[in-house]
């Protein structure tokens, strides 16, 4: 039998999480985050499931479909190999190049993809003055608003747009784009700076705008503007710090599933995998599930981390190991062999999985590695 852990990709959860970023900024144009292989949910199945929603839905073959006005208006990659594999599968949708480029050299590829591009450091500016292309490209100049990673400072922001504005290489008009630091902690300060920064800084500017991830745009509407960014919450996990998805009406995306391997009964005292970290309290049964760190577990999850067994809640006990984790099945006592484990998804939030193992949903769905069987639903 092959192994039986397992990623269900539910893409009609997908759609519906779409469909929220809609009720949220209704007046907004979407531009949906897939880098990472779509925070590990497989980025070509998720592109043209946000891309070709009326396909989806009406099951007319994809190139008869029209694009359905629920439809996300642009996607989102970190890398031009990423943006190349989508126009490979036959995506037609407009994709941004978060990054920009890197190399003179990938401004041909981008010309001959029609990929939109993000500027945010002069030597890029420079490589776009420089490169004379048939084919202008379109272009998101990023402002510096105060997370102090990517962008223009505040003060050179007119100028650089003068020299996109006046560069034969770039189809006007270009649009403005920031990015948030603290959108997630709905008590913080510098949502509201950085949206001062860029307001001010963009004034006298008049082009489309884009400032919103997935916190801002369920929690920060004054952010919305022309254009939004979601990511997490297209995928069922909410961005903010101690919350669910649940409580935001979005469906987890993935749910990863595995079986129990083993039952074993241990007595008080007898200690349980590597470290012996873990002790049994009283005799009990040990579940071992087929799931460990070699599948994209996090090895930090701590005793106590819920697991679900035949959909109940038991809690991991001892050091996750590469193949196998082990949990407490002492409620459990029915269990058998084979009975269906989920680690995260539906039934159990991967946002408290991440912060059982001191992390982010983020990293726990873009770590699903690939000996795990993706099933789309
Ligand atoms: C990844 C990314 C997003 C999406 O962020 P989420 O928190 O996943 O919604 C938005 N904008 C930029 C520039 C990004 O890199």
């Amino acid at each position: 039998m092959t192994r039986a852990a397992q990623a269900q990709i539910n893409l009609h959860a997908l759609r519906h999480n779409l469909q929220r970023v809609r009720d949220a900024a209704p007046q907004s144009r979407v531009m949906a985050m897939v880098k990472a292989n779509a925070y590990g949910h497989g980025m070509v199945r998720v592109a043209r499931a946000l891309v070709d929603v009326g396909v989806a839905a009406s099951g007319i073959l994809p190139h008869a479909a029209l694009a359905h006005p629920c439809a996300a208006d642009a996607l989102g990659v970190a890398s031009i190999d990423e943006a190349i594999m989508l126009r490979d599968a036959g995506i037609t949708a407009p994709i941004t190049l978060l990054e920009g480029f890197f190399a003179p050299a990938e401004l041909m590829l981008i010309q001959q993809h029609d990929f939109d591009v993000v500027i945010h450091h002069p030597a890029q500016l420079a490589i776009l003055e420089a490169t004379p292309l048939a084919t202008p490209v379109t272009v998101w100049l990023k402002v510096d608003s105060g997370m102090h990673r990517l962008g223009f400072a505040a003060e050179q922001v007119s100028q650089v747009w003068q020299r996109l504005a006046a560069c034969r290489s770039v189809r006007g008009p270009v649009r403005l784009m920031t990015h948030l630091a603290s959108a997630d902690d709905l008590a913080s300060p510098q949502t509201p700076q950085q949206l001062a920064c860029f307001n001010a800084v963009t004034a006298e500017i008049n082009a489309e705008r884009s400032i919103a991830n997935s916190a801002a745009i369920l929690g920060w509407p004054q952010t919305h503007d022309g254009w939004v960014r979601p990511g997490i919450m297209l995928y069922g996990a909410s961005p903010f710090i101690n919350d669910t998805a649940i409580t935001r009406d979005l469906k987890p995306v993935m749910t990863l599933t595995s079986a129990l391997i083993a039952i074993n009964h241990y007595k008080k005292g007898d200690a349980i995998g590597y470290a012996a970290s873990w002790v049994c309290p009283h005799d009990m049964p040990v579940g071992v599930v087929a799931m460990g760190y070699g599948d994209g577990y996090p090895r930090h999850a701590v005793s106590g981390t819920p697991v679900l067994v035949n959909g109940k809640r038991v809690p991991l006990i001892g050091r996750v190991s590469m193949d196998m984790l082990s949990v407490d099945l002492s409620s459990q006592p029915q269990a058998h062999i084979g009975a269906v484990v989920t680690l995260w998804g539906e039934g159990l939030p991967v946002e408290e999985v991440a912060r059982c193992a001191s992390t982010i949903s983020y990293q726990l769905l873009c770590g699903v590695t690939q000996r795990v069987r993706f099933v789309v639903v």
